[in-house]
């Protein structure tokens, strides 16, 4: 490691933040030592804030139907041969119980952007939800909405958001997404969510085609600034049935080296090991946890439709039940001396 990394991993923890161009620099001069005491100080920073506990959160897939046409997206519209499913409200509520009696205070909906689920529908899941489970955080991850649909789902009663930027630089969002998509109404949605009182979470994908260490560099300043309540970032795994097929998958190096810059940046933020960074790597959430994540999501989607959100090739946990996932994971987390934690886990502030 050079002295240079030195002094710049230092700054970092002292200062929590890094001009774009030493970011830039931290990332293209890392090396395994550089990686390894950055690990070590995230880790240490995690452990002093939220102990050894690690946040479980049930994650039901409630539609892989989506108007986008992310270029990067398995579950993309322009991609035909997706076998196409949605949850009624009653599969949805079912997996929200099956979460509940497994332990779980935090229940994530994701799907894709699938105009079936109107404001009024989404509303009434989280209230029944929530009238069943008072006790429960609905964490939503339904995409891009209108301020006043984020509002309406607010006052329903959800409690955190997750969308994820993609990238901070505007010419590299363009390269990712349609001309129909834009960069501009991304932020505008993280603003308002922000706004309406969400705990709002961003992220960006490690490896994403044309991603460079100077458009790393503008994500960390994006981070550093948004401080987000928390922070999902996955490897890019390229899929098969959609433009980028070709283009390799980010790493898992790149990928705990990330989360442990993250952690130092925002020390308090909610950080995943992904079940990407597990699907690129058989001890990836681990080692993503070793790096300075807090927060795992099992899958509790129904076994039937699993299969089907696929984002990207080779998803792992699409075989399992809910109940299997959450013991296999709860054994990972033990191995490496952490424990599972299922209550609603809320950002320190
Ligand atoms: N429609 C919702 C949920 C998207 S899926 C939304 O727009 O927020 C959640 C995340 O999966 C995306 O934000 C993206 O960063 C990630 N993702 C999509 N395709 C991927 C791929 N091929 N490899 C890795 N991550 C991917």
């Amino acid at each position: 490691m050079t002295e240079q990394i030195n002094a710049l991993i230092g700054k970092l923890l002292d200062e929590h933040r890094l001009s774009a161009k030493e970011y830039e620099a931290l990332i293209a001069g890392r090396d395994a030592e550089a990686a390894e005491i950055l690990a070590g100080a995230a880790s240490e920073v995690s452990r002093r804030i939220y102990g050894n506990a690690i946040y479980f959160r049930g994650l039901i897939e409630i539609s892989n139907i989506c108007k986008n046409n992310c270029l990067y997206c398995g579950i993309r519209r322009g991609n035909t041969d997706c076998v196409r499913y949605r949850l009624t409200p009653e599969e949805i509520l079912e997996c929200a119980d099956e979460g509940y009696s497994l332990g779980f205070r935090t229940i994530v909906m994701q799907g894709g952007e699938d105009p079936y689920y109107t404001d009024e529908m989404v509303c009434s899941l989280i209230r029944e939800i929530k009238r069943r489970h008072p006790d429960c955080a609905v964490t939503l991850s339904l995409g891009e909405r209108s301020r006043e649909s984020y509002a309406a789902l607010r006052e329903a009663g959800a409690d955190r958001y997750l969308l994820r930027h993609e990238t901070a630089n505007k010419a590299h969002y363009a390269r990712l997404h349609p001309a129909e998509m834009s960069f501009d109404n991304r932020m505008r949605c993280l603003r308002d969510l922000r706004e309406l009182g969400y705990q709002v979470g961003c992220g960006f994908m490690v490896g994403s085609p044309f991603q460079t260490n100077a458009h790393i560099a503008e994500d960390l300043k994006f981070i550093e600034e948004f401080q987000p309540e928390m922070c999902g970032i996955g490897p890019f795994i390229p899929h098969e049935k959609t433009p980028f097929r070709d283009h390799p998958a980010g790493t898992l190096e790149l990928t705990c080296f990330l989360l442990s810059v993250i952690r130092l940046i925002c020390p308090t933020t909610l950080l995943p090991a992904t079940t990407a960074l597990g699907t690129i790597d058989p001890l990836g959430r681990e080692k993503g946890i070793l790096a300075g994540a807090n927060v795992v999501m099992p899958n509790l989607s129904p076994t039937s439709v699993r299969k089907k959100y696929e984002l990207y090739d080779g998803k792992i946990c699409t075989g399992d039940e809910s109940a299997q996932c959450v013991r296999c994971m709860a054994a990972r987390m033990e191995s490496i001396g952490y424990r599972m934690v299922v209550d609603r886990g809320d950002v320190k502030k």
